[in-house]
């Protein structure tokens, strides 16, 4: 199985993916957890990526695009994958077609996770993390049981540093400039599928099983 989730900063496309690695077994790969722990590592990589993840911008597509190749080879990504955050603009969807097409392979399917703008503000300033667990929480609408703290692993949530409301601004600009034309792209491959991202993460879990099941 190998889906692209397709939604702004914000959307939901972490919290889904998580769960949908428990259920089919295959791994979630996301550029920007990618990124993240480059620039965490101080690699050369990661300095690179950094000037343009702190200002909201998107990394260089041959950065993102020698990353993911290389981690498209791994052996556990031989069986699918789920792909969050990538690809982020046509150059880099017309990348990985071509990028499968050598393996004679082809996405299944991309799925919108659909949440309105006004939504997205609050979400994502309210968003925080735990790097360790992997657990996503929000300060308004799903927070842990003790402030500051994950239920999981019990370390100290995070505020990512482009989470603030400035930055934040910024990558809901480029997405919907660079990013939301992936949504036409992959309609007229017949593989786009809608799933609205408002309601509850349980919910929307649900609709996410009873799409990939069919797939
Ligand atoms: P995310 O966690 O997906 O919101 O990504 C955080 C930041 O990493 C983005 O704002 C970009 O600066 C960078 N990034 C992540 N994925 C990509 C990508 N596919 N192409 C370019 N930049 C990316």
């Amino acid at each position: 199985m190998r889906i692209v989730l397709l939604g702004a900063p914000g959307s939901g496309k972490g919290t889904q993916a998580k769960q949908l690695v428990e259920r089919y077994g295959i791994p979630q790969i996301s550029t920007g957890d990618l990124l993240r722990a480059a620039v965490a590592a101080g690699t050369e990589l990661g300095l690179k990526a950094k000037a343009a993840m702190d200002q909201g911008q998107l990394v260089s597509d041959d950065i993102v695009l020698g990353m993911i190749r290389e981690r498209l080879a791994q052996d556990d990504a031989h069986k699918g994958y789920i792909l969050d955050g990538f690809p982020r603009n046509l150059t880099q969807a017309d990348a990985l077609d071509a990028m499968l097409a050598e393996l004679d392979q082809s996405l299944q399917a991309a799925v919108l996770l659909d949440v309105p703008f006004d939504d997205l503000l609050k979400r994502l300033t309210g968003r925080r993390s735990a790097p360790g667990s992997g657990m996503i929480y929000n300060i308004y609408t799903n927070p842990p049981k003790v402030e500051g703290v994950c239920d999981v692993s019990g370390e100290p949530l995070v505020h990512r540093s482009d989470d603030t409301e400035e930055t934040v601004g910024k990558r809901l600009k480029v997405f919907e400039e660079q990013t939301a034309p992936l949504v036409e792209f992959y309609r007229k491959q017949g593989k786009l599928h809608v799933i609205d991202g408002t309601r509850e993460i349980a919910e929307i879990t649900q609709d996410f099983r009873t799409l990939l099941d069919t797939l």
